[in-house]
């Protein structure tokens, strides 16, 4: 250490460089900070013009309020801003800038030419900065609004300058910020170029998230399973768009989030949100969704670094919640009519009711699954009549009819998932839809009914269906300790078990609502979920309860090769459309499918 060194203040040009190291770090941070610039001036139309992914050039013109001409040099000044005046400010903040950084630090590192006009001005004024160092304010002409030129990046920091991206990177970058931009401001108008090609050209919408700006911005697909959100929390509102677990991503690409008007990067909310989707889509597939949160603006911090992409919240966790479950309930209303068809409302009750008087009389059946449908669902019905379980047990036990001709008085649009026809291969229902026909994979479709359903009555006790002879299973001694410490949940549960010593049991009964499980590979399973977890059952339950559920019902739902009778087929058709999250499995996969005629149509080239 040299010990001639001694204290002196840093040239201003050198703590600008040095700020500017933590707000621009590449042309995206430029794109950003001067188009919110735009923004902040009240443009209603934004131009942006990039070579090489910006690293040659950037320029952005607005037709917003402008700078006075005497203030043009006082804008390249660190901490020179027009937005806030005194500290309490900062608690009240409207505007994306506030910091008074951006253009200084981008004057430090780079050329940038400047150009603007107040209105009733009688000229404009342009003034040159480079790499610190300021030319004089010039009068010179120019339309209303400013103009910004950046070129030369970082052509007097070549440490800096390395770690600039190819231009295709720098310019993926670039795009990602524009998009979040434009998404977030709909009443701005935009034209993007890169290399002189137009990437591109948003007219002004008049409402936030409007489909054109989205298929644009997003794509095709999530807008044609887009679901509207509009729910409001204690101290914040969530509004936006989510795509159905029918549309999902390979990787987290189009999750957006909107955190009072400012683009931010949450994991933590994303991850609220994809816990939300947790047993709709499958584990390696990602929801998309462009979200905007307002909340009070005393509940978060935007100021925890310089580029603002960040926030903190006052009580994160409990935020966290609150948006997953209002996802999670958005999901749950989405039914099978409001999903593909149509028809607009689902069957009243008294509607369902009166579907059953199209339906054959009673006739004894032997089959164990029509028993079983029939156990569950009067039991359900005794216990869940409140919730809205629509369907009348008298006609989903019922045996298979010889014809069904006054079934087919009823209106179609009442089932949205039509008439079953067949069964096919022992996996698939072929049904008769009003459009044209559905195929049910009828496993994965049971087995969301029943999760649906244990998810429902788990805050109550269950109803136990004995087994006619007794299941002995044999534990490892880890599994009959989770076994003893679980025993009080499973006798709640409808489970009843002796021990016959430390390690075997006798199963003597399950849930009705699982009759079709075998018992043994049932609670196996069981106690392999609660083993994946540290910590007590209690803990696992309050944290993982749907993961249990998701088991049981694997093993409650109909297996394949089971035959059933149209009525059966027909009671599972009608179950599904009762059904919140019916379009896909626990696992995420799709229950079922529809082919319209026009579809069928054009596969034998009819009418054409
Ligand atoms: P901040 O945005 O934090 O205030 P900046 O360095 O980005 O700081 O900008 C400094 C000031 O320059 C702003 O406060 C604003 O008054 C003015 N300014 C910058 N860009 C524009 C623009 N496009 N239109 C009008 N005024 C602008
Ligand atoms: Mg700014």
């Amino acid at each position: 250490m040299n010990t001639e060194q001694r204290i002196h203040p840093l040239s201003p040009l050198l703590a600008s460089q040095i700020a500017a190291g933590e707000v621009i770090e590449r042309p995206a941070s430029i794109v950003k900070e001067f188009v919110e610039n735009s923004i902040d001036a009240g443009a209603t139309l934004i131009e942006i013009r990039l070579l090489e992914g910006g690293c040659d050039l950037i320029e952005i013109r607005d037709n917003g309020i402008g700078i006075h001409y005497d203030d043009l040099a006082l804008a390249f000044t660190a901490h020179a801003t027009s937005k806030i005046s005194q500290v309490n400010d900062l608690f009240d903040i409207h505007s994306y800038g506030f910091r008074g950084e951006a253009l200084a630090s981008v004057a430090s590192i780079a050329r940038v030419s400047l150009t603007s006009v107040r209105s009733g001005a009688a000229h404009a004024g342009c003034v040159v900065v480079d790499n610190g160092i300021a030319q004089p304010v010039t009068p010179c002409a120019h339309p209303k609004g400013t103009r910004i030129l950046v070129e030369r990046l970082f052509h007097t920091i070549p440490a800096r300058k390395k770690f600039l991206k190819s231009p295709r990177a720098e310019w993926a970058r670039v795009d990602d910020v524009l998009i979040g931009l434009m998404l977030a401001n709909p009443h701005v108008s935009f034209n993007v170029e890169h290399n002189h090609q137009s990437i591109y050209q948003l007219q002004r919408a008049e409402e936030a998230f409007a489909p054109q700006r989205l298929s644009r911005l997003i794509s095709e697909g999530f807008v044609e399973h887009a679901l509207a959100v509009d729910v409001a929390g204690d101290g914040w509102t969530l509004k936006g768009v989510i795509a159905s677990p029918r549309y999902t991503r390979g990787v987290s690409d189009q999750q957006w989030w909107l955190i009072n008007g400012r683009m931010v990067k949450d994991r933590a909310l994303s991850f609220a949100v994809k816990l939300a989707y947790d047993d709709l889509i499958h584990g390696h597939r990602h929801p998309a969704f462009v979200l905007s949160l307002s909340i009070d603006p005393s509940l978060i911090d935007v100021n925890v670094h310089p580029a603002k992409t960040e926030v903190r919240f006052a009580d994160a966790r409990t935020l966290a919640d609150g948006i997953r479950y209002a996802v999670r309930d958005r999901l749950a209303a989405l039914t099978v009519s409001s999903t593909v068809l149509s028809h607009p409302t689902l069957p009243e009750r008294s509607s369902s009711a009166s579907i059953t008087q199209f339906l054959p009389q009673s006739r004894h059946t032997d089959s164990t699954w029509s028993a079983q449908v029939q156990a569950e669902l009067r039991w359900q019905s005794n216990i869940s009549d409140a919730d809205g379980v629509l369907i009348d047990p008298v006609y989903v036990c019922e045996p298979e009819p010889p014809v069904y001709a006054s079934v087919e008085a009823v209106p179609a649009v009442d089932m949205p998932l039509g008439q079953a026809r067949a069964q096919l291969h022992g996996v698939y229902i072929l049904a008769e839809s009003a459009q044209g026909m559905v195929l049910v994979d009828m496993h994965a479709a049971h087995e969301r009914i029943v999760y649906e359903k244990l998810k429902r009555q788990w805050e109550s006790s269950w109803a136990s269906q004995p087994l006619l002879i007794p299941v002995l299973v044999s534990l490892t001694a880890t599994q009959s300790a989770l076994l003893q410490e679980a025993e009080g949940l499973l006798q709640d549960k409808g489970f009843v078990l002796d021990w016959l010593g430390e390690q075997q049991v006798a199963l003597r009964a399950i849930p009705s609502l699982l009759s079709q499980a075998k018992a043994e590979p049932l609670l196996l399973d069981m106690l392999t979920a609660l083993s994946q977890h540290k910590g007590s059952v209690a803990h696992f339950l309050e944290r993982h309860r749907d993961q249990l559920l998701s088991t049981m019902a694997c093993h409650g739902a109909v297996r394949a090769n089971r035959q059933l009778s149209i009525a059966e087929m027909n009671a599972l058709l009608r179950q599904m459309e009762q059904t919140p999250n019916i379009g896909q499995c626990n696992h995420g996969r799709p229950t079922w499918i529809e082919m319209d005629m026009n579809a069928l149509d054009a596969l034998f080239l009819r009418g054409r």
